[in-house]
């Protein structure tokens, strides 16, 4: 095997990004700004700072700043699992007989197993800086709660997580990982709340949903004296944050020379893939180069590829800003998959309008195909991926074997956002060939799209 480019790029601590970058800035056409629900007027920083932390709400709104300095304990924090490995998926090439080179950019590294750890620190950060006691927040499938958690018990910070009832039920070890680093952990919908009490009413039984998990959240953080609310994906903050992956991927592919041809990421709100392709995306926009980028999303919950282009409640109990987004609508319950971290109806704002710029592509795939992808992957490169991961792995895998067919050696770069330690459940049902692939009808995605909210902008 040639091995001029190592199984793993690894980057000095000093080269570790000092500044994340905001996309948004170098956008000619910028992403719709956010409504306040009740006056369907741009929200103003005033007004989000209620819910999110100031600096937070500042970096929420700010579209015209291109780098924001990573203040040093923040990148303290990042020392203990960044920076982290971009790998050359050597034995996955060999595996698939493809003139491919394939690279992935880890980011299970961590307890948390995700990405996500990336801006909870960061979200934390700002809420201990403005003196607060502590953060709220809704968890689907647990990996955000974990992170925040972690991130939290660092800072001393107190944690209150409202977990969606199904996955606090089936996922009960992440949910202890989360209560061992000290956080509260609720299921949702719960009777603390009056939004969950309502819930209940209306849906006896139910097992929940994130969107109502949010409402929860931000219902008990503006209830509380010296409480914020914190999110793990959609936000343009997260989009900051996260890019952080992008920028060291970059460094890490110009330090050996790499030019990427592809870059794929999965999408659930559109973190990870917008902080890996930010860097990318920002040479886009100012005509220095060109990628071809492909966003990968679950059949069962379509929204790039299903859903229309408008402005949409981020939560069921609307009491979140509006964001003009890709959406099946913030009444689409997705069927239970086992990829819980992409069941989301809408996705982030400059994801959203990057693609609709053509910017990127985006393509659907059914979850059995991605679990052929991750069992694949997992015996030939030794990682076992979580299944949001794997819809990147599968796409991969689907462009390397294009280039088998054609010839070409192209460099396809992706995201792999964690590991699935605490998915077995999903793998067992996978193994014993009982997982089952939902797909929404266009009936039922036109009942969720009939009942978006009638804006004038
Ligand atoms: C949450 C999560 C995702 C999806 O979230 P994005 O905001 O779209 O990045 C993907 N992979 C993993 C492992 C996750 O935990």
């Amino acid at each position: 095997m040639k091995q001029e480019i190592p199984y793993k790029i690894y980057l000095e601590e000093q080269e570790m990004p000092k500044q994340w970058y905001n996309v948004r800035a170098d956008m000619t056409k910028k992403p719709a700004p956010i409504l306040n629900p009740e006056t369907l007027k741009p929200v103003t920083v005033q007004e989000l700072s209620h819910i999110f932390c100031e600096e937070l709400a500042r970096q929420e709104l700010d579209d015209t700043t291109a780098y924001f300095d990573i203040p040093e304990e923040i990148r303290n924090f990042y020392r203990m699992y960044r920076p982290s490995p971009l790998v050359r998926a050597y034995c996955l090439e060999e595996k698939l007989n493809t003139p491919a080179h394939i690279y992935y950019k880890f980011e299970g590294n961590n307890t948390s197993g995700s990405h996500k750890l990336n801006s909870a620190i960061a979200q934390a950060y700002y809420a201990k800086k403005q003196g607060l006691k502590g953060v709220t927040t809704e968890t689907g499938a647990g990996q955000w709660g974990t992170a925040l958690s972690m991130a939290c018990a660092y800072l001393e910070l107190d944690c209150q997580v409202y977990m969606v009832k199904c996955s606090y039920e089936q996922k009960p070890f992440r949910r202890e990982v989360m209560r061992t680093y000290g956080a509260h952990v609720t299921p949702s919908p719960s009777m603390d709340t009056e939004v969950g009490r309502r819930i209940n009413a209306q849906f006896p039984g139910t097992s929940g949903s994130l969107g109502c998990a949010i409402s929860e959240a931000v219902e008990s953080a503006v209830s509380q004296d010296g409480y914020r609310y914190v999110l793990g994906s959609v936000l343009s903050q997260v989009l900051l944050h996260q890019s952080v992956i992008g920028l060291e991927t970059k460094t890490a592919l110009d330090k050996y020379g790499i030019k990427a041809d592809i870059i794929i990421g999965c999408a659930g709100g559109g973190s990870n893939l917008g902080g890996l392709i930010s860097p990318f995306v920002g040479q886009m926009l100012k005509g220095e180069a060109d990628y071809q980028i492909i966003a990968v999303e679950p059949a069962s919950c379509p929204s790039l590829t299903r859903g229309v282009y408008a402005y949409d409640y981020c939560d069921t109990g609307k009491v979140c800003p509006l964001s003009k987004m890709y959406t099946l609508g913030s009444s689409f319950i997705p069927a239970a998959s086992h990829a819980g971290g992409l069941r989301y109806h809408g996705m982030s704002s400059t994801v959203s309008e990057l693609y609709d710029q053509g910017f990127l592509t985006a393509r659907n795939v059914e979850q059995t195909e991605v679990f052929k992808a991750a069992q694949m992957f997992a015996k030939v490169e030794g990682i076992l991926p979580a299944p949001e991961s794997s819809h990147a792995i599968k796409v991969a895998i689907d462009e390397a074997m294009k280039c088998k067919e054609t010839g070409e050696v192209k460099n396809i770069v992706f995201g792999l956002t964690g590991t699935g330690y605490f998915d077995m459940v999903a793998y067992q049902r996978f193994n014993d060939g009982q997982m089952s692939d939902y797909i929404p009808t266009d009936e039922e995605l036109k009942k969720s799209f009939d009942a978006l909210p009638k804006t004038d902008l």
